[in-house]
């Protein structure tokens, strides 16, 4: 059999595989739009096309795939992906299944690039670990004993939807208050906007705080005081080692600077020294490479 596993990262937009051995090296990668606009056919196809570039001929024993929302094996049924409901479609997952021939496992996309930044990171140290993922939106992997994590129905960590404010920012998931409200690149950006600035992105807005802007320092300040308190409740919640940082917005020097303290003065109970906040390494590879891992335990070479 062989020891080759294929690893598949499924956008709205794109969809990208690779083919990773055994030691977890690259052997090959591709990466195609996934047109779910074309039919759930064409989405098949354009999957089964990436995973047959990045195997380039060669085989392969497993596939791993991170995909948006949630699947639920019983009624082989992906949920939650408003922005591309034909992946919600029953059965979507079975078409692919039949046509691979190799064992499929599906797993939350966030989950994967979590899973993926634990191992590039700090699984050495590390046991209990929460990675977060802003960009436009928010993603989040909990590690925990060394394991992804997933609560009953697959659904675990997403802090990003737990409150800070009841009375706060509208979410939208439809609550007040959530941490996604605030500290996402869209938020950010947004929030500048409502201080009457230019509505531009968050590195832009960074490197108006360097330069002094008072809305910047404000939108800062407070943006670090509540990520620290956010990430402060995940590790009172799960007592946690070690937050990783991932995605667009992680690029900020501000977090790993001025969060820390923030973090550290609202944690509760027991003494737990520092709390580091790990700059996530993998950058766009996390997503594809943590897909090919869930494939890498399925036959038994990672463990988590
Ligand atoms: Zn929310």
């Amino acid at each position: 059999m062989s020891d080759n596993v294929i690893g598949v990262d499924l956008g709205g937009t794109k969809v990208e595989a690779c083919m990773l051995d055994a030691n977890r090296e690259l052997q090959g990668r591709e990466r195609v739009l996934v047109e779910p606009e074309g039919g759930l056919d064409r989405v098949v196809d354009n999957i089964l096309y990436v995973i047959n570039a990045a195997a380039g001929g060669k085989s392969y024993s497993a596939v791993g795939m991170g995909a948006p929302g949630t699947y639920i094996d019983e009624k082989d049924t992906i949920y939650g992906v408003p922005h591309t409901p034909i992946y919600e479609t029953p059965g979507f997952m079975s078409k692919l299944r039949d046509k691979l021939k190799v064992p499929l496992i599906i797993e939350n996309d966030a989950n994967c690039l979590g899973l993926a930044e634990y191992f590039a990171s700090c699984s050495d140290k590390y046991s209990y670990v929460l990675a977060v993922i802003i960009g436009t939106g928010m993603g989040y992997g909990l590690i925990l004993d060394n394991k992804l994590y997933r609560g009953a129905h697959g659904g675990a960590g997403e802090i990003g939807h737990t409150t800070i404010d009841y009375m706060g920012r509208l979410c939208e998931c439809g609550r007040r208050g959530c941490a996604e409200a605030y500290l996402s690149g869209s938020s950010l950006s947004r929030r500048f906007e409502e201080m009457g600035c230019n509505k531009i992105g968050a590195e832009d807005i960074y490197k108006l705080y360097l330069e002094g802007d008072q809305f910047a320092i404000k939108l800062f300040d407070e943006s670090c005081h509540m990520m620290g308190e956010i990430f402060a409740n995940a590790v009172v919640a799960f007592d946690l080692e070690a937050i990783i940082l991932g995605g667009g917005v992680s690029n900020l020097p501000i977090w790993y600077e001025q969060v820390p303290e923030f973090l550290k003065k609202s944690l509760f109970g027991i003494p737990r020294g520092e709390i580091p906040i790990i700059k996530a390494k993998m950058g766009d590879s996390a997503g594809v490479f943590g897909a090919a891992y869930l494939a890498l335990r399925e036959k038994g070479v990672l463990k988590f």
